[in-house]
């Protein structure tokens, strides 16, 4: 079956002419309107729109061109802005929003002869870990529809691992790609921070937030960082020389390879089931010539502390602009401030509500120094920590999420719990450092995910070193129980 090939090996019979652009576009929107009614991945698709576009990467084979992913389906989370195609945040208040502009990473798709095949669901405006968030629907998780596929990325990972799309994007601003990587079975990777552009994002923590790939190997996950990765004009913070290579990516070894285990991420914070899968790859590994170290990295514990107030903080100012006269729709009030509250009050969400008066809480004047100020500094040691292990470390293994996936409805009533998922994934986030989720094992039979960090730039490094640890765990190839 089409929808069962990797994205490598679509383009490679798209480009041969085995099949048409047209027949892997088709064979995936079948997928989609058999499961999607039951999963939830999606918020829009746009079956004619899907086949326009592959009808013309068709012609663009036959004249000999095509790019590095022709007739390759990929789903966009709906934070990233597409041209003529609704771009909702998951949010009542950018309901019927349609963007003039495509982002620079789905220009880059179109480019290299992808198919945008739909915009998937999240936690409003990325807020959130379990895609219950989302204003429109709750996303299910492939392996057991009664459980959350985890957030906030979580529409875009179901629709990998249910092979309603080989690859897609998501956006991390905490963990929002690598934790529901972990918790669907796939890979996923933030990139370092600056080397794929955010341009057309959706700000929500904009020193934090990157867009990254998920994919079902990290061969396909590479092949689309590379695409996407590059130097951006219209991204100020975008770094001079960001393209990410994935040539040289089976070439690495695990002999030798130091690793970093932080002892706060392998203590009682985490589930017991998690553990054991991962310990069992840990031995897989150093039978392999792996070097695992515990370390102590004590500015790990004020991780999610930090991340609440600094990613609010942003969001506050970075959802401002959503007034209800730019974008989306109106609630009216009693003159341009009662419109103004009428429509943030109305449209956005309770978590939004509640991030947005936190972050604005911990800018205001005597709150500053206290709150923001501080959390910077914290933000700076923990940074610098990382920095100092990885001077006698290749890179820092964790566990991606303490616990398998959940039932969807089973922590909603404890935001705090939710909140501490993101433990483990928050300090890369900190740091600007690449860091990915490949599965490793099982726990209840559900996918448990391994989390690798490495230095800033280590990009291609990292995603070598997990393509051998792939290699070495044949854990990628389980696929859930589904038609
Ligand atoms: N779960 C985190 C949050 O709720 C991270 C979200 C993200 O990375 N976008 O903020």
């Amino acid at each position: 079956m089409l929808t069962q090939l990797s994205a490598t090996e679509l383009a490679a019979k798209v480009r041969s002419g085995d099949v048409s652009a047209v027949e892997v576009t088709e064979a995936h929107l079948d997928r989609i309107a058999k499961l999607d009614s039951e999963l939830g991945a999606y918020l829009h698709v746009d079956r004619e729109e899907a086949l326009r576009q592959a009808t013309a990467v068709d012609a663009m084979v036959k004249a000999g061109n095509g790019g590095f992913l022709v007739g390759v389906p990929v789903a966009v989370k709906d934070n990233i802005s597409t041209l003529g195609m609704p771009t909702t945040c998951a949010s009542r208040i950018l309901e019927g929003y349609v963007p003039p502009f495509d982002a620079t990473v789905v220009a880059k798709l179109k480019e290299a002869g992808a198919i945008v095949i739909g915009k998937t669901n999240l936690d409003e405006f990325a807020m959130g870990t379990s895609c219950e968030n989302s204003a429109f629907q709750d996303t299910h998780n492939p392996w057991d529809p009664d459980r959350s596929p985890g957030g906030s990325s979580g529409g875009s990972a179901a629709a990998v691992a249910s092979e309603m799309a080989p690859l897609s994007l998501g956006s991390d601003t905490g963990g929002s790609i690598r934790m529901p990587a972990a918790l669907c079975g796939i890979v996923g990777f933030k990139p370092t921070y600056g080397r794929i552009s955010r341009y057309g994002l959706v700000a929500f923590g904009s020193s934090l937030d990157q867009i990254g790939p998920f994919g079902r190997s990290i061969e396909d996950t590479a092949l689309l960082a590379s695409v996407l990765s590059g130097h951006d004009p219209l991204d100020s913070t975008s770094l001079p020389d960001s393209a990410i290579r994935s040539e040289g990516l089976k070439d690495g070894s695990l002999k030798g390879l130091k690793v970093a285990l932080p002892k706060q991420l392998f203590g009682a914070a985490i589930n017991a089931g998690v553990m054991d899968a991962l310990e069992m790859a840990i031995e897989n590994l150093e039978r392999e010539g792996v070097s695992c170290t515990q370390v102590d990295m004590p500015s790990i514990d004020y991780g999610v502390t930090t991340y609440y107030i600094i990613a609010p903080a942003e969001a506050s100012s970075n959802l401002a602009r959503f007034d209800g006269v730019r974008f989306g729709p109106q609630v009216q009030g009693d003159g341009h401030i009662g419109n103004f509250s009428a429509t943030r009050g109305k449209l956005f969400g309770h978590e939004v509500k509640l991030r947005v008066m936190v972050g604005t809480y911990a800018l205001s004047a005597g709150y500053y120094d206290a709150f923001y100020h501080r959390a910077q500094q914290v933000r700076g040691l923990m940074a610098a920590e990382f920095e100092s292990v990885f001077r006698s470390y290749d890179l820092v293994m964790s566990p991606t999420s303490p616990i398998v996936a959940f039932k969807l409805g089973e922590l909603k009533q404890d935001p705090m719990a939710l909140k501490m998922l993101d433990l483990c994934t928050i300090p890369a986030n900190m740091g600007g450092f690449p860091s990915l989720s490949l599965p490793c094992g099982f726990s209840q039979d559900l996918p448990v995910g391994m989390c690798l960090t490495g230095p800033v730039n280590g990009d291609e490094r990292l995603l070598q070193t997990a393509y051998a640890i792939e290699q070495a765990l044949p854990w990628g190839h389980r696929r859930p129980p589904l038609p």
